[in-house]
């Protein structure tokens, strides 16, 4: 059987019950590195140039973990997941990015996802990645069913059930991780965080934010508990036309939350990245009119763990004042 290996970092959170669902339709085997940790981000940072942004080098290092682990890598190309708003260059640019800086890296399955091109497209690349596994076209059309079902599961739940998705990932697959309450600190109060997928989750390069969130008392609501439609719509109240792919789970959610009477947002982003800066900027503005507090929090490999944990706990603490003012 064939196993395809599947780094857990940037599109992961997002796809990877699809991904699954469509190679093992194909009858592969997949392969998921382990959660980010130390030696996972200094051996992919080890190959990547200086500038490239810390999720980039976090994935280069799971990538290098599935050296040996596997007979081929997923990793699409893509530039744009519909609606004419595209991803950044480093998605267009990840397969050759990889086959030059991890050479021993297996064969990349590396299709190029461009939904604006057309289904007709999308379906022949689709089809041509399924012929590395079966020259059988109805048991890829099965499998692409299949994928697509699982994928709009996965989604639905999420925000049916306003949970994250590690929480989904969990129940899916494996038994949850029951969330500690600890002291309880914040009993009531609901932050809004807002910024990608991939540094949200990414517990490693986040300090496990979520998880102290929870662990205090604090209700999360991320981009995913409120619905693609939802966060589009929201977006582009504000701005109109949507330019980049994230430009809905940044600017659409922190409108969403804004609208739901959040208690404070926080954004979390990766240190010196242009866009997320001017749409973060949009967010906190808003925040500003309705006099919501919000809080960036931008990350690289040094940010320390006491210092963004001292931060937090400020905030939270000025969030409840003033809940327990205003109230
Ligand atoms: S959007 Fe920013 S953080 Fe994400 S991959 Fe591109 S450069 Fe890196």
């Amino acid at each position: 059987m064939i196993k395809v290996g599947i780094p857990r970092a940037l599109y992961y959170y997002q796809y990877y019950p699809m991904c699954k669902a469509f190679f093992e339709g194909l009858g592969a085997e997949t392969v998921v590195s382990p959660p980010t940790n130390k030696a996972i981000l200094s051996s992919g940072a080890s190959r990547a140039v200086g500038e490239t942004c810390l999720p980039v080098k976090v994935f280069f290092g799971h990538v290098k973990f599935l050296v040996e682990k596997c007979d081929c890598v997923f990793i699409p190309a893509i530039r744009s997941l519909g609606r004419k708003a595209y991803h950044c260059s480093k998605f267009l640019g990840l397969p050759d990015m990889t086959k030059a800086l991890i050479p021993e890296c297996p064969p990349i399955l590396d299709p190029e996802i461009d939904l604006n091109q057309g289904r007709r497209r999308l379906y022949q690349i689709i089809y041509t990645l399924g012929r590395y596994f079966t020259s059988d076209k109805g048991k890829v059309k099965k499998a692409v069913e299949e994928a697509w079902k699982v994928n709009l599961a996965y989604s639905n739940r999420m925000s049916r059930e306003g949970i994250t998705p590690i929480q989904a990932l969990e129940g899916i697959y494996q038994s949850k991780e029951e969330v500690d309450p600890g002291d309880n600190m914040l009993p009531s109060l609901r932050i809004g965080i807002i910024g990608h997928p991939y540094v949200i989750y990414d517990d490693y390069i986040n300090h496990r934010l979520i998880f102290r969130l929870q662990a205090m008392g604090g209700e999360i609501l991320t981009p995913e508990m409120v619905g693609e439609e939802a966060l589009y719509i929201a977006m582009t109240s504000l701005v109109g036309k949507q330019h980049w792919s994230f430009e809905a789970d940044i600017i659409g959610a922190g409108e969403c939350y804004l609208e739901a009477k959040v208690d404070g947002i926080i954004s979390v982003a990766v240190f010196g990245y242009g866009p997320d800066s001017m749409l973060i900027n949009v967010v906190q503005r808003r925040a500003r009119e309705l006099k919501t507090p919000f809080l960036h929090l931008s990350l690289d490999e040094h940010t320390s763990e006491g210092g963004l944990v001292t931060r937090l706990e400020a905030f939270l603490d000025m969030v409840e004042r003033r809940k327990r003012i205003c109230a």
